[in-house]
C-alpha cells in the first residue's frame, strides 16, 4: 500500500475502457466522497462535485461538470460521459482511438478527471477526425470506423460499407448491420 499523497494524480484509463461500474468503483475509493444514484447502468452524479477537463495536445478543449457516467450505447466496454460545460451538453466516449490518458486529480481544488485526447481516426465517409464527442459507426464486417450519422446515410444511400463495400442495411434502432440472408 502507498501513502496517501494529497497532490496524486491517478490513472483511471483502464477502468473507463472497462464499464461504468469499474470507473464510479474507483472514482469512489480515491475520492472522499462522490454521492451518485444508480439508474439501471448509469451513475448520475448526485452534486457537481466531479469535473471534466478536455485537452487536446495539452491546451485546454472544454470543460464542465460530469452529470452521469453510463454504459455505451453500442454496447462495447467502456462509458459514456456526460458532461454540462455551461453552454450545452456533451457526450464523451472514450476509447483507445481518442484518449491518450485518462487522469484523476483527487485533492487538488475541485477533483477533475482529465483526458488528453487524440484524433487518430478519420471518418471513412467525410474524411474529417472522429473526435471524442462523436457517436462512432462501425462496418460490422472490416471495422472500419465513421461518424454514426454518416455511416447510417451512406449506407442508406448505397447499401455497402465506404470501405470494404460489403452489402450492409441500417436497422430500425439504427444499428449498421448486414442483411440476414432470410430477407429480401
Ligand atoms: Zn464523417
Ligand atoms: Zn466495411
Amino acid at each position: 500500500m502507498s501513502k496517501k499523497v494529497k497532490s496524486e494524480v491517478i490513472s483511471i484509463l483502464k477502468a473507463v475502457l472497462t464499464s461504468p461500474n469499474e470507473t464510479v468503483t474507483l472514482l469512489k475509493e480515491k475520492l472522499d466522497s462522490l454521492p451518485t444514484t444508480k439508474v439501471c447502468q448509469t451513475f448520475v452524479m448526485e452534486n457537481d462535485e466531479l469535473a471534466l477537463a478536455l485537452t487536446h495536445e495539452g491546451k485546454p478543449y472544454f470543460s464542465g461538470n460530469i452529470i452521469w457516467v453510463g454504459n455505451r450505447r453500442d454496447g462495447q466496454d467502456g462509458v459514456e460521459i456526460c458532461v454540462d460545460t455551461g453552454k450545452e451538453m456533451k457526450t464523451v466516449i472514450p476509447s483507445r482511438d481518442n484518449a491518450k490518458t485518462v487522469m484523476l486529480t483527487p485533492h487538488k481544488g475541485k477533483p477533475t478527471i482529465t483526458i488528453e485526447t487524440m484524433s487518430q481516426v478519420r471518418c471513412a465517409v467525410c474524411g474529417k477526425a472522429i473526435e471524442i464527442f462523436d457517436e462512432v459507426g462501425v462496418c460490422p464486417q472490416c471495422d472500419n470506423q465513421s461518424h454514426l450519422a454518416h455511416l447510417q446515410e451512406w449506407v442508406r444511400m448505397k447499401s455497402s460499407c465506404p470501405y470494404c463495400k460489403t452489402e450492409l442495411v441500417v436497422l430500425k434502432d439504427g444499428t449498421i448491420s448486414v442483411p440476414l440472408t432470410s430477407q429480401t
